[in-house]
């Protein structure tokens, strides 16, 4: 049988990861079901993580597989090993920053094809309002096969509605030149009014 996805998607402190282990949480607790959360890491090393979740309220943080973004393949020798310790089919398999992981639209469709639920959460779009990974591309996964995308709404502090991730860099907008994933970098949603993008050719 195949799986589906839930597709959680929108711009920071849009409580994405909050609601991703909200619906964790509510699998494990009334569905008795095993979830796996990943959790992409340019880490070498593959080792237990943690999700942690900004927004206060509800399930803060969780314990996550942490796996090489730039290799999600590595994953499937865990599954395996996991399911033959628990004795039974894992259900569901969530993935957090989903907008990091390299080879994203390929894995999760093989996840689907061999009977797993699949959650993503993450960002569609990076700080120069591109599409960041493959998030928008796994959008074609949940009208294919079946599923939702739940979009979540973040705020510029005008008020309007926020549909991109400002970079700032010391305060500063960042620019356009700058790295698509830089360390220790900050962001706060705006709207299309107040998105500021220095050096932005088009
Ligand atoms: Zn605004």
């Amino acid at each position: 049988m195949l799986g589906k996805l839930e597709l959680i998607v929108g711009p920071m402190r849009s409580n994405k990861t909050a609601e991703l282990l909200r619906r964790i949480e509510t699998r494990r607790q009334y569905a008795k079901q095993y979830v796996m959360l990943l959790k992409p890491s340019d880490d070498t090393k593959a080792a237990a993580g943690l999700v942690e979740s900004r927004n206060q309220n509800g399930c803060g943080r969780m314990e996550a597989i942490e796996f090489r973004s730039a290799d999600p393949w590595s994953v499937l020798p865990v599954l395996a090993a996991t399911e033959q310790q628990i004795g039974k089919h894992i259900e569901c398999v969530a993935i957090d920053e989903g907008q990091f992981v390299q080879d994203l639209f390929l894995f999760t469709k093989r996840l689907l094809e061999s009977g797993y639920d699949v959650m993503v959460s993450g960002l569609e779009l990076d700080f120069r309002g591109m599409p960041f990974g493959e998030m928008i591309d796994i959008s074609w996964l949940v009208r294919t096969y079946s599923g939702n995308i739940t979009e979540l709404v973040s705020y510029c502090s005008c008020g309007a509605k926020a549909i991109y991730p400002q970079r700032l860099v010391d305060g500063k907008p960042a620019s356009y030149e700058s790295p698509i994933i830089m360390a220790g970098d900050f962001y706060e949603p705006r709207c299309a009014e107040h998105f500021v993008l220095p050096g932005r050719p088009h």
